[in-house]
């Protein structure tokens, strides 16, 4: 499974957002390298001029691609299978990748980061709908039930997700996480509300429809 390996805080640094790549690291202020800092190294220079559409819709493209932690190859097919399918290109790209076993790992609050979530499914400790699932791109449907392997409860990381989902309690409307019972259900598909992302969308299609 290929993916982005170098430092984490950089990506956001270029993007000039917090990305929340760092799990509780993004939470605290005084932790994060774009909030503690007034100048952080990295951010892109100040251009003079006009920026081009093309550079403007490069960057959206970009943004999209490392908040979901996903390459260039597997970004165009979730395009593509958005473009086949009937109704909003644009929504549909970011209801598949909301769909992502990760993401819903994550969204859920089960992992403080899609990447944390990426390493708990890969490292076997993901089930779904009773069966072991190591597939971090996996889609999840309506009605798909998330759960973990027992021996997996005990650990600290997955105890102090636990109690930090607890106190924020902000799970998105699509999904029903069971903290007691370490489990939780996928109720519908995501509609475009429920992703509370800074994305124009409309804009990734523009460049892919070049
Ligand atoms: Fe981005 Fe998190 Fe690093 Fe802040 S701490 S720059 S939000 S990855």
């Amino acid at each position: 499974m290929a993916r982005y390996r170098g430092p984490v805080c950089k990506l956001c640094r270029r993007e000039g957002l917090k990305l929340f790549l760092k799990g509780t690291r993004c939470i605290d202020k005084n932790k994060c390298s774009i909030e503690k800092r007034k100048n952080p190294p990295g951010l892109p220079p100040k251009r003079k001029g006009k920026i081009s559409d093309f550079s403007i819709q490069l960057r959206e493209k970009q943004k999209v691609k490392r908040i979901y932690g996903v390459l260039e190859k597997q970004f165009r097919e979730y395009y593509e299978k958005a473009n086949r399918t009937e109704g909003i290109t644009g929504e549909l790209l970011l209801q598949l990748l909301e769909q992502r076993l990760d993401n819903v790992i994550y969204r859920m609050k089960f992992a403080t980061s899609r990447i944390q979530a990426r390493s708990f499914i890969s490292h076997g400790h993901v089930i779904v709908n009773g069966i072991r699932v190591t597939i971090p791109s996996y889609q999840v449907s309506v009605g798909d039930k998330i759960s973990f392997r027992e021996n997996f409860f005990k650990s600290t990381t997955f105890t102090d997700n636990i109690k930090l989902a607890q106190s924020l309690n902000s799970s998105p409307a699509w999904l029903s996480p069971d903290y007691a019972n370490y489990t939780g259900e996928v109720t519908s598909i995501p509609s475009r509300e429920n992703i509370d992302l800074p994305i124009k969308e409309h804009i990734i299609v523009e460049l892919y429809s070049k």
